[in-house]
């Protein structure tokens, strides 16, 4: 029996009776809401595991609903977005949204995103108080600012180093590059995302490379860019 309890936030009812079936037939518990204001309420009530968030509702936008939860809530939300333009998906990113599915979108996608964000709440729990991350064959000490692969230590510039930490405490999230970039400058320039590139580019030659590279960063085209769990 699956003990996840999850939101499925949806005005559309042929899209949210996919949802719960899907959800039901894996054995996920769930509870739905079909408007803004509803949501917010069932978060307040039941405190679920995951949110499942459709960004077009009727009474507000989902962007919206986003940052009214994330003033009292760090619950992971999965954002469901009909409309294809990326600026939705980065206001609800940046609001603070874990990740996202385009509609349509299958079965085998939605399952995929759930197990990827329950991995990353069981050890965001487990890893909380840690000095110490570790992911596949990456190893980073927060409290001596080293980080190391397959044991060699990595020399990372300041910068990469940045943005390693960053990336590894955000482990299964996307970040957006507005984001980063206010993380790692301060500010948000055009130039400050096209130097971003750069050092990403430079960061994923070091973790990367080699005969039995693994992929530890994941790229959004236009969006940003996430750390993936390495088995
Ligand atoms: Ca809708």
């Amino acid at each position: 029996m699956n003990k996840f309890l999850i939101l499925v936030i949806e005005d559309d009812a042929p899209v949210r009776n996919l949802i719960t079936t899907t959800l039901k037939t894996h054995d996920y518990r769930y509870l739905t809401a079909e408007n803004g204001e509803n949501a917010i309420l069932q978060v307040t009530s039941h405190n679920p595991d995951v949110i499942l968030l459709d960004l077009g509702l009727p009474d507000m936008d989902g962007v919206e609903v986003i940052k009214r939860i994330r003033t009292w809530s760090n619950t992971p939300i999965i954002v469901i977005s009909a409309r294809s333009e990326d600026t939705d998906k980065i206001d609800a990113l940046d609001a603070g949204a874990d990740d996202y599915l385009t509609k349509p979108f299958s079965v085998e996608e939605l399952l995929a995103r759930l197990r990827v964000t329950q991995r990353h709440f069981a050890l965001m729990k487990q890893e909380k108080e840690s000095d110490i991350f570790e992911n596949g064959d990456l190893k980073i000490d927060y409290a001596a600012g080293c980080a190391w692969l397959s044991g060699t230590e990595l020399h990372l510039t300041p910068i990469e180093y940045k943005l390693l930490c960053l990336l590894s405490r955000n482990m299964g999230k996307v970040l957006t590059h507005t984001y980063i970039t206010q993380q790692i400058w301060g500010s948000s320039w055009e130039n400050d995302v096209a130097s971003l590139r750069v050092f990403m580019a430079t960061l994923r030659k070091k973790l990367e490379s080699g005969a039995d590279a693994k992929q530890y960063i994941q790229t959004h085209i236009g969006i940003g860019y996430r750390m993936l769990r390495v088995e």
